[in-house]
Order: C-alpha cells, then sequence, then structure tokens
C-alpha cells in the first residue's frame, strides 16, 4: 500500500519511511545556502534512510533559496507561463529571441540567467507586457496560428472578455481544426464555398469579407496574406475549437463542405472555381494567367450558388455532394 518504501542499511531490508523537515546547507554556484529541507527517517529503527524522492525535493528547496536569494524566477511560475498564455515553449523562446530550446531548458529546472529570469518575471506578472512583446516580435513566430491563439488567451486574461473574432476567422478556426492538411489554396477554396452554398441555403452571407479573382481562383486577400508563408504546405492545425460559436445551420453547411469539397487537393478546387460563373465573369477577358484584384461580386457568387442548388435538387446541406461529385468528373475529363 505504502510507497514510501526504502532500504534501511540499520534494518537491512526495505522499510517505510517519513519526512522531517530539518534546516539545511547547501552550496551552489560557490555560495551556501540555508533551507528548509527534509530529511527520511526510518519507520522501524528511526534512523536516517536515503530516499531519492527526497534527496530532489531538497536540490529543488536549494534552488530556490538561490533563486529566492538572487531574485530568480521560480519554477512553478516559469511552468505556468506557457498555459498563462497559451503558447507553446518554443514558441514561446522564439518570440523572446533566444535560442529555441531555452525556455524548455528553463522548465527543466535550468537556472535562468538574471537578465531572462526579470523578462519572465514580468511576463508572469503582467499580461499586458507580454501582450506587447507579442504584437512587437510576432514575425519571429513560425506561425500565425501560435500569433492568434496566444493573442486570443491574453486578450481574455486582460479583459476577462473573449476577442470579437470575425465571423471568416471562426470559419477558418474551424477549418484548420477539422481538417490535417489543408493547404493556402485549399483552405481559399474552401471560404468560398462555404460562403457560396451558405447563401443558396440561407439567402445571405455567412462573412462579409469579398474574394478577387486571381490566376487560380477566388482569393480573400487579407486572409491570404496571413497564411502566405506555408505557401504550398498545410497550414499548421488548431488543437482545439468551440464549435458552440456556430448555429445548426452553419455547422451543417460548413460541414458539408469539408466533407464533400475539402476532399479534394487545392489545385483540383481550382479547377472547379474555374468553370465556375463568378470567376470566369469577373475575369472576363483577361489572359489565363494575368494578375487581377477584380472583386468578385457577393450578387455573383449569391446567384451561382442559388441556381446550382436549385439545379442539383439539393434539399439538405448533405446534397452538395452530387456537386461536388460532378464537378470532380468533368475536372478529369478536361
Ligand atoms: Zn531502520
Amino acid at each position: 500500500m505504502n510507497e514510501k518504501m526504502t532500504f534501511c542499511e540499520e534494518c537491512r531490508k526495505d522499510v517505510d519511511y517519513s519526512a522531517e523537515s530539518v534546516t539545511m546547507k547547501g552550496t551552489l554556484k560557490g555560495e551556501e545556502y540555508e533551507f528548509i529541507g527534509k530529511k527520511a527517517v526510518c519507520a522501524e529503527c528511526g534512523g536516517e534512510v536515503y530516499a531519492a524522492k527526497i534527496e530532489d525535493e531538497n536540490l529543488k528547496a536549494l534552488y530556490d533559496a538561490y533563486r529566492q536569494k538572487n531574485g530568480i524566477i521560480l519554477l512553478e511560475k516559469i511552468l505556468e507561463i506557457p498555459q498563462k498564455y497559451n503558447i507553446g515553449k518554443r514558441p514561446l523562446s522564439l518570440l523572446l529571441g533566444w535560442g529555441e530550446m531555452t525556455f524548455t531548458r528553463y522548465c527543466d529546472g535550468d537556472m535562468p540567467i538574471k537578465q531572462y529570469s526579470d523578462v519572465l518575471q514580468r511576463i508572469y506578472e503582467e499580461p499586458a507586457f507580454y501582450l506587447s512583446l507579442l504584437e512587437e516580435n510576432k514575425g519571429n513566430l513560425k506561425s500565425q496560428t501560435a500569433y492568434e491563439k496566444s493573442k486570443r488567451a491574453t486578450v481574455e486574461l486582460l479583459g476577462g472578455q473573449k476577442t470579437a473574432a470575425s465571423k471568416v476567422d471562426e470559419v477558418i478556426g474551424y477549418l484548420l481544426f477539422q481538417c490535417e492538411d489543408i493547404t493556402p489554396l485549399a483552405l481559399q477554396k474552401a471560404l468560398y464555398y462555404i460562403q457560396g452554398f451558405y447563401y443558396a441555403f440561407m439567402n445571405s452571407f455567412l462573412f462579409t469579407e469579398d474574394c478577387e479573382a486571381w490566376v487560380h481562383g477566388p482569393v480573400y486577400r487579407e486572409i491570404y496574406n496571413r497564411y502566405s508563408s506555408y505557401r504550398f504546405n498545410p497550414i499548421e492545425s488548431n488543437n482545439e475549437f468551440d464549435v458552440s460559436v456556430f448555429t445548426g445551420a452553419e455547422k451543417a453547411i460548413i460541414d458539408s463542405v469539408i466533407q464533400n469539397l475539402c476532399c479534394y487537393s487545392g489545385k483540383i478546387l481550382e479547377r472547379f472555381t474555374h468553370s465556375e460563373m463568378p470567376w470566369l465573369k469577373t475575369r472576363g477577358n483577361l489572359p489565363a494567367d494575368a494578375h487581377s484584384n477584380r472583386t468578385i461580386s457577393k450578387e455573383a457568387i449569391g446567384e451561382y450558388f442559388s441556381a446550382v442548388k436549385q439545379k442539383y435538387n439539393m434539399l439538405t446541406p448533405n446534397d452538395i455532394e452530387n456537386y461536388a461529385q460532378v464537378m470532380f468528373s468533368r475536372s478529369i475529363k478536361s
């Protein structure tokens, strides 16, 4: 039953032991520190015994004494920082302009130098300070998602209120949560189809953003810029998403687009959109490889997808499947 067993030299067997608080001294970096440590005592003969767990605790107590005397942030506080600001250990190191593994080592118990400790102490105490670092140094982070997640957590800490993520951001968050390998190109197409089919079923648009008729299909420019560093690679996925932000209808339509269209690559979806009226009409006579920032009007999108819904006799969002299959079979013939 008792996990607290160790070998007693005196009793020549494994024994229970108890821990007694004692004042101890230890040397660290050439200086002696006094601290409250523990000694393990054999439950049978009362002699002192060795217990690895107690030794670890004493070492930590010595380090804590060092930290307290030298004004170095406590390990407990260091460990709280990533959770508090919803940021990984490595991204935090990069954000602060440190070596990628520096913060990880501090979490493992390494003693931070005073200068770094002061930064961590201030981050721990002042969310506003952290937020200013996050904004200033977000370019150091490898992913936009890491920045957004951390910003949301920090703003919540500061104001107690959730950031008013726009609808398109919520849709993107959900897409990144559901689709494990969605590229920037595929993301653009997914947003376009969600916007179009949402209109077809609900007679209103899900988000206000407009897309442009670029060479490779409809593109939401601001979102393109946000994820352009991923190029042709999948965007880092979100680990969690609160799906309660969507109504039942929103979720049904988004889920159907994910299931029936996001299964195709960005390139295949590009072929789909290249054969659809909104993109074609907006491009007009432009050569295939000509840059264009012409906006695809919401009217064109609404009109087209309403007609699609009618033509394919779609009764529920699940019926988007019929359209996707026809588009796919056409795309391989051409
Ligand atoms: Zn003993």
